[in-house]
């Protein structure tokens, strides 16, 4: 069964009426789990992480300058605001990734998706960026390493934007490989393709930067094209994402285009990927998506593909409704240029 963290306390982080990163966000997601839920799931009630857990990526003065807002409103960054409630909902966010975590390593769920905010791709060792607190997924991938001894672990994001903590989190090793496609230019302006990791981690760290206007297709290419052969080379024992859903038709922050539809095919890419070397253990956390509606659909979808038994890789070849991920458009082609060659500098991909 898929595990689901869902939690109200999740409504209690409140940056302002006309924040974009808003309560409102989850309370779709727990209205449609409580109205209209698309399968049977396994419901993960989330804990707060410990100070040793953050501590694991962020600096200890900031978790205390953090932890200092409690109870009080402190704008951290131009758009990143604690309020009362934020460092304990910051706390149970990652908490409730790592309780997830633990019950995939158990096998008491196969994969989960952690329904949580704020989210945290752009949080730093010691800055809170771009509504991001505490790096929920890198936190993840340290507590699958430090706690249950595995080697490798792949970090895919394919938010919106550059997870620019995650990749400044593990730029230099190579147990936790980042992979990262984002619009460009755009927020927070890193994430260029020729950033391909440094020392033991050079060739950890893969970026595909995209320009506006990708769809279903596109991001499918990617993923069957690109990451699919990495990902069979480096051999990850478990796959996080950080799931983005500001790549959604319609989200006022991004100019991509991906449908429901496509979420599922992202998200059954990935698990068959999980399930060449990890096992099938995958857990995603939600970070971006700011049109409620393409968000409750994209996230419907993806747990409805997360709770099929078997999970066929989405198929190469266009045909039916599905879009192909077999053409690569030249649009495409050209700006795939560049991740390619560096990428092959490492890593053996097949041209297309
Ligand atoms: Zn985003």
């Amino acid at each position: 069964m898929t595990g689901v963290v869902t939690d109200k306390r999740f409504l209690g982080h409140d940056m302002g009426a006309y924040h974009v990163e808003s309560p409102h966000r989850i309370e779709v997601l727990n209205r449609m789990l409580e109205e209209n839920p698309p399968v049977p799931y396994f419901a993960i009630e989330p804990r707060p992480a410990t100070d040793e857990e953050v501590g694991w990526v962020h600096e200890k003065g900031y978790i205390d300058l953090v932890r200092s807002t409690a109870g009080k409103t402190v704008p951290l960054d131009m758009d990143t605001i604690a309020g009362p409630k934020t460092f304990a909902t910051a706390l149970l966010a990652a908490g409730g990734l790592l309780k997830s975590l633990d019950l995939i390593m158990d096998r008491a769920v196969r994969n989960a998706f952690a329904l949580v905010r704020p989210p945290g791709h752009h949080a730093e060792a010691s800055q809170a960026l771009g509504f991001c607190f505490f790096n929920n997924v890198a936190i993840g991938a340290e507590h699958l390493i430090r706690e249950h001894g595995l080697r490798r672990v792949l970090v895919v994001d394919w938010d919106l934007h550059h997870g620019n903590g995650t990749e400044h989190a593990f730029y230099a090793r190579h147990d936790v490989m980042y992979f990262s496609t984002h619009q460009v230019p755009l927020y927070p302006g890193t994430g260029a393709a020729r950033d391909f990791g440094a020392g033991d981690g050079l060739g950890f760290n893969l970026n595909v930067p995209l320009l506006a206007g990708k769809g279903d297709a596109d991001y499918l290419h990617i993923f069957e094209r690109i990451l699919a052969p990495v990902a069979a080379q480096f051999k990850p024992e478990f796959i996080l994402v950080s799931a983005g859903f500001d790549i959604a038709a319609g989200d006022p922050l991004g100019g991509m285009a991906v449908t429901p539809a496509g979420f599922g095919l992202l998200t059954a890419s990935l698990m068959a990927m999980a399930e060449r070397t990890a096992a099938g253990r995958l857990a995603l956390v939600l970070e971006g998506g700011y049109d409620l509606r393409a968000l409750r659909d994209g996230v419907r979808e993806v747990l409805k593909t997360l709770a099929k038994r078997d999970s066929p890789a989405p198929s190469l070849c266009s045909g039916g409704d599905s879009p192909s991920a077999g053409d690569s458009p030249a649009a495409l082609r050209v700006e795939l240029e560049e991740p390619l060659r560096t990428f092959r500098r490492k890593w053996d991909i097949p041209a297309a």
